[in-house]
């Protein structure tokens, strides 16, 4: 049993209102399998440069993360992005984005990350996500992320891979820029014409929103006091989600499963914003996430007296 994932693996700088990072660990491939190791063993595939540092690969590796599908470019250099957050930390300028050994990157996937029981397509160019999908024989699972760059400049490559997913997790306005809807259960509906059994909605600090073709469910996110970087989150969340759905072994996808998926995705994804890059997950612990969880649970539980009469 396996989860692939495919995306970047990076270099990040960042600044927020905390602190910064010249040179951190990153990529949303990176972040997500972090998170995803809670469940099963995860392959991340994808390229890095001649100056990745074997440290970080060691990060990469934790709880069993298997890195035979990360490919050193001798000399290349491995992706690198920066950006600024404003003082919410819900507005982020990206800086730069130098995508090094990304450039040329055409995914050909071992014969154990074509076999995983489920995939993850973290956000690249929509051609690279088919082409990982094509090579994969059937996962159980598929689920994939994009951002706004490919709705600009690939909507059609990436309408078509979202034809042959079951789940599509995006942020809010992506879902909207995507869709040209005005609600964001009107786009959902939309995007689950295409195919998809779920739709999940990433909020940010307000949660996320899941849409099926019969239920929906919604998730605050975990109540932080402090944030310090919020880079990740969206693979994080992801990451715990899809890890969720691994760890299950359900043949059916149902609303419940998800809805626990997501208690875990926001779980682990509010601990990734409590430090810099892959710091806090780096040394994480399952007690540590499941306490979490319950407390969410327990956060979102409610008995309401029912009013007997009305004036
Ligand atoms: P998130 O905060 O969840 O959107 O993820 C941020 C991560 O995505 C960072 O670690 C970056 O290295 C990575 N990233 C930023 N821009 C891109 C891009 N254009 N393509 C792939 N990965 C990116």
């Amino acid at each position: 049993m396996s989860i692939t994932v495919v995306g970047s693996i990076a270099y990040d700088a960042v600044r927020t209102p905390f602190g910064e990072r010249r040179r951190m660990l990153g990529g949303a491939a990176t972040h997500f399998a972090l998170a995803a190791s809670f469940f099963d063993t995860v392959r991340p595939v994808g390229p890095v440069g001649g100056d990745f540092a074997t440290e970080d690969l060691r990060t990469l590796s934790v709880r069993g993360t298997i890195t035979d599908d990360v490919v050193t470019v001798p000399g290349g250099e491995t992706f690198f992005w920066s950006g600024v957050y404003g003082d919410d930390l819900n507005s982020r300028e990206t800086l730069a984005t130098e995508l090094g050994v990304f450039a040329d990157f055409q995914p050909r996937l071992s014969p154990a990350a074509r076999a995983c029981e489920v995939l993850f397509l973290a956000n690249i160019q929509p051609s690279l996500q088919a082409s990982v999908l094509d090579q994969c024989d059937g996962p159980r699972f598929t689920a994939l992320d994009s951002m706004n760059l490919w709705i600009e400049t690939a909507r059609a490559e990436l309408i078509a891979v979202i034809e042959r997913v079951d789940c599509v997790i995006l942020n809010d306005a992506e879902i909207r820029q995507l869709t040209g809807r005005h609600t964001l259960p009107d786009a959902a509906r939309e995007l689950l014409e295409l195919g998809p059994e779920a739709v999940i909605a990433k909020q940010g600090e307000y949660g996320a929103a899941l849409f099926t073709r019969d239920g929906f469910f919604s998730l605050p996110a975990y109540p932080l006091v402090s944030v310090v970087d919020p880079t990740g989150a969206g693979d994080t969340f992801a990451g715990g989600l899809v890890g969720y759905v691994a760890a299950a072994r359900e043949r059916t996808v149902s609303r419940e499963l998800l809805a626990g998926a997501m208690a875990y995705g926001t779980a682990l994804a509010s601990f990734n914003v409590q430090e810099f890059g892959t710091e806090r997950l780096a040394r994480l612990s399952f007690d540590e996430v499941h306490a979490r969880v319950a407390e969410l649970h327990r956060f979102t539980q409610f008995e309401m007296p029912l009013l007997k009469e009305t004036v």
